[in-house]
């Protein structure tokens, strides 16, 4: 048993010395030269000595860096996939508050609810952004979006036509299997609600995707161009049990005191006769 322990320790402490390396005579174990601390840990188990090979302080701070760069670019790589699968509009990726012109006086309640979304998620507390075409509701939504996405909690911003295609291709079982998929996320976004065709099966699928929603307890912001007066009046039972559950949940914001895309026209317009006038 002696016989083995030796050699086993000898087999580490007889390793060869690399350039950086010294044997320290005090303790009998390899040191660097560079920190002059031990590249080899000494541990004892069950009489047997064991001198395995360790970083020392500037190795393990090489070894540190690296690791924590190669967690961030994980991470990052992560937020790239959600992103991808969340934000189907390429040009979703360009509505962030960094993008934010100060135009829109409803945006600091973006804020807030980013602010609060902890609290909100708990709720399921979602937004009703209401209001006239042009006056920046996809954008404060996909503002939230993109902040949230950016701190790795899953989003899907999408809207009812896309959601249609793809549900009219499906066959009957596969419907409920890709709405429930819809709930993966921590927040659904609808952009512009009421564009979508009225037909029956429509109507039907929007009711599904809403209630399913609903039901997971899971927050859902809504852009719409329809008043909020259009949305408590609805005009029949099918539309009427969509809006009920979607007022229940969705906290009303109207957003409407500029309108934005005529204010980006005017000003494309102002620079082009400076241009023409030059
Ligand atoms: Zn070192």
């Amino acid at each position: 048993m002696k016989k083995f322990t030796d050699e086993f320790t000898n087999q580490f402490e007889n390793r060869e010395l690399q350039r950086d390396e010294y044997l320290n005579e005090s303790d009998h174990l390899i040191y660097c030269t560079k920190c002059h601390t031990p590249r080899q840990g000494r541990y004892t188990l069950q009489g047997r000595v064991f001198m395995p090979p360790i970083r020392c302080k500037c190795q393990q701070e090489i070894y540190d860096q690296e690791e924590a760069k190669r967690k961030l670019s994980e991470k990052q790589a992560e937020i790239e996939r959600m992103k991808a699968s969340g934000l189907q509009d390429k040009s979703l990726y360009d509505y962030t508050f960094e993008k934010d012109t100060g135009i829109n006086p409803e945006m600091h309640l973006a804020h807030k609810y980013l602010e609060n979304w902890d609290d909100m998620k708990a709720r399921s507390s979602g937004l009703l952004l209401w209001g006239d075409v042009g006056t920046g509701k996809s954008f404060f939504a996909g503002c939230i979006a993109n902040a949230l996405l950016e701190k790795g909690v899953p989003v899907l911003m999408t809207n009812f036509p896309r959601i249609l295609n793809t549900l009219s291709g499906m066959h009957f079982e596969d419907r409920n299997q890709f709405i429930d998929s819809l709930n993966r996320y921590s927040l659904l976004i609808i952009d512009d609600l009421g564009i979508e065709r009225n037909s029956e099966f429509a109507l039907e699928q929007v009711f599904n995707v809403i209630d399913s929603r609903y039901r997971s307890k899971k927050p859902l912001i809504v852009t719409t161009n329809l008043t909020l007066e259009e949305l408590n009046n609805p005009a029949d039972m099918a539309h009427s049990r969509i809006y009920d559950r979607i007022l229940e949940r969705c906290a009303p914001i109207r957003i409407n005191n500029r309108n934005i895309r005529k204010d980006n026209a005017s000003a494309n317009l102002q620079e082009a006769k400076k241009i023409l006038l030059q």
